[in-house]
């Protein structure tokens, strides 16, 4: 099996890329990607971990895209590392992140919850700045108890703190990935209320690969009903953990994807090579 998912300290992760390897080694998995937002950096050191370690490496971002003025998530494998469109979109994407993070901390503190953007800048390091950083630094204000409650009483989509993330249509975002030479995979559909069905329709038009039905945040339901849409277009499913270190309550390795799939997914790229 591969988790095809895990964020690490290059976005909103709080382990290393090398760390998420050795979970991965210790859950027996035969491989791992990384996923992080918008970015490539920590390829490098994943890879050779991976090397190390005996497992296959799956080179991935998870790309943000915007439909509805809500965010969709794209994940793109094996995309070439120096493909200029890509990298420009990741840079865009970086500095538009810094743009919403003041927009937000504007409105929080309209709210009389006060953050400094220079505690969030620092809590993120060289990452894109995503808003886990924002939430931590807001329980160490002591503005809120945990994480979980900075999102579902300020942060959440749509809530009173949420500021919107300009993007691609996801449709642009499935071409974006292609043109790099990658696969496009839709990212926990379950978990966003803007994904229908439909969308999945138009983005498996523009050369969508898989739908990443088995998150491991989908209830059984909605594993069931988004199975049925990949099917419907011929699709991959694909499992993950969508690891994000102590930001989350999941280990790497929780959902997954077995081998046989990622060579299928693998199989879509233009230049194709063995995982
Ligand atoms: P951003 O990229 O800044 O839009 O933030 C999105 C990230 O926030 C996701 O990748 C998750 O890591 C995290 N996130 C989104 N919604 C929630 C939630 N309700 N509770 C906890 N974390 C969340
Ligand atoms: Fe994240
Ligand atoms: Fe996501
Ligand atoms: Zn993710």
């Amino acid at each position: 099996m591969i988790d095809l998912h895990t964020h690490s300290l290059h976005s909103d992760g709080t382990t290393t890329p090398e760390e998420n390897v050795a979970l991965a080694a210790a859950e027996g998995l035969a491989g791992m990607a990384l996923t992080d937002h918008d970015t490539l950096a920590g390829w490098e050191p994943a890879a050779h971990a991976c090397e190390r370690a005996g497992m296959r490496f799956v080179p991935g971002l998870e790309l943000s895209c915007e439909w509805n003025g809500l965010s969709v998530h794209l994940l793109g494998y094996w995309v070439d590392p120096g493909d200029q469109a890509l990298l420009a979109e990741c840079e865009r994407l970086r500095g538009e992140r810094e743009r919403r993070a003041r927009e937000i901390l504007g409105l929080l503190a309209h709210h009389g919850v006060e953050i400094a953007f220079e505690d969030v800048r620092r809590r993120a390091g060289a990452a894109p700045i995503g808003r886990p950083h924002i939430a931590a630094a807001m329980v160490e204000a002591g503005a809120v108890p945990d994480i979980d409650t900075a999102f579902d009483r300020w942060l959440a989509d749509g809530g009173p703190a949420y500021a919107r993330k300009r993007a691609l249509a996801p449709v642009d975002g499935v071409r974006l990935i292609r043109e790099a030479g990658g696969v496009a995979v839709l990212a926990h559909p379950g978990l966003s209320s803007n994904v229908t069905p439909e969308l999945a329709a138009a983005l498996a038009a523009a050369g969508l690969a898989g739908i990443e039905a088995e998150h491991a945040a989908h209830e059984p339901e909605q594993v069931g009903r988004w199975t049925a849409v990949a099917a419907r277009h011929g699709l991959v499913v694909t499992g993950a953990s969508d690891f994000h270190g102590e930001r989350k309550d999941v280990r790497i390795g929780q959902a997954a994807t077995p081998v046989a799939r990622v060579e299928r997914l693998r199989a879509h790229c233009p230049q194709a090579r063995p995982v």
